[in-house]
């Protein structure tokens, strides 16, 4: 990764916007862009070069033709990263977030780390006076509502979180939100700390520890309606079948590429849903911007570093070199 100069991209056409990028959050998705190896997409070298960055909030610059009210120049807006085809199945469906021809940007076309970000308007939704480092957080935390949804998360329920970076706490975020009990589970301890300010209860689990007793503890003896798996370690789905409550729901969110054995009697058996969360649809992003705009204070102490846009390449080797000092780190392009 480097910091090159590129062409600007000019004016926006006919329903786009042209967003200054201020804050641009690292996630676990980049580190997997920068090592090479993206866990779902079976030919990453088709991806590369690409400019990063899908955790963004800028500044409008310009507004093209035909664009919706609502968006002028000097709006701060948090970037839907979300393309789909509205051909396929999923999009026929009303669900152009698993589009088959998906387009994210930062992915599949270049993303937020640039100083201009030509994008269509329906992908830019207006933050208010967020702060564009809290504002970035808003594509993770729309993950996590994605996600609550998916799970059917109801209030008074017991829902599990496995792995507490980033996603974990949004997770919890977004369920507490719902009304139900959250338990974070995490081997880091440092990253446990940071669950406090949002209400989650936390689990700090031993590397091979047997959770089933500890989560029946915590949750009953039925235990939890919900097991959200965010740490993309592939052993730990068939650990959340194993904990959740029979007739409950198992939500995936957590990436890789591995295969992982999961024991094929138990979905039958405790007739489990298992359900598997891509990003997010536009209701979701918009219930985001709600959610971390209410929730401001819990959601801006998951921001734990942040660095310059030249720097935009040390951040990343230094995240992904520092799981347990950085939770999310945030590259400014506004000078802040
Ligand atoms: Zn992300
Ligand atoms: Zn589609």
């Amino acid at each position: 990764m480097e910091v090159v100069g590129v062409e600007a991209p000019g004016a926006p056409g006919p329903g786009e916007v042209l967003v200054a990028p201020e804050a641009v959050g690292l996630c676990g998705s980049d580190f997997h862009y920068f090592l090479g190896d993206i866990g779902t997409i079976d030919d990453p070298s088709t991806l590369y070069p690409r400019i990063q960055g899908h955790e963004a909030a800028g500044t409008i610059l310009d507004v093209g033709p035909d664009c919706p009210p609502g968006l002028a120049a000097g709006t701060r807006v948090a970037v839907w990263p979300v393309a789909s085809c509205g051909g396929c199945y999923a999009c026929r469906v009303g669900r152009g977030n698993a589009c088959v021809n998906i387009s994210l940007v930062g992915v599949h076309r270049d993303g937020a780390l640039q100083e201009q970000l030509l994008v269509p308007a329906a992908q830019v939704f207006a933050v208010g006076d967020q702060d564009p480092a809290l504002a970035a957080l808003i594509e993770p935390v729309s993950i996590a509502v994605r996600a609550v949804v998916r799970g059917r998360v109801a209030d008074g329920e017991h829902v599990v979180v496995l792995g507490a970076g980033p996603i974990g706490q949004a997770l919890a975020l977004a369920a507490i939100d719902r009304g139900a009990s959250v338990l974070l589970v995490d081997t880091l301890a440092s990253r446990l700390a940071r669950a406090s300010g949002i209400g989650a209860d936390v689990l700090a689990a031993a590397e091979d520890a047997d959770l089933g007793a500890a989560v029946r503890d915590w949750a009953g003896e039925d235990g939890p309606e919900v097991v959200i798996e965010a740490t993309g370690v592939p052993a730990l789905v068939q650990g959340a079948v194993e904990l959740v409550a029979h007739a409950g729901r198992v939500v995936v969110v957590g990436l890789s590429a591995d295969h992982a054995p999961v024991r094929v009697g138990d979905l039958p058996l405790k007739e489990i849903d298992v359900l598997g969360v891509s990003c997010c649809g536009a209701d979701e992003f918009a219930a985001a911007v709600e959610l971390v705009g209410r929730r401001r204070d819990a959601a801006a102490g998951l921001v734990t570093h942040e660095f310059g846009l030249e720097q935009a390449p040390d951040a990343i080797a230094y995240a992904i070199a520092h799981p347990a000092e950085v939770m999310k780190a945030v590259v400014r392009l506004d000078g802040a």
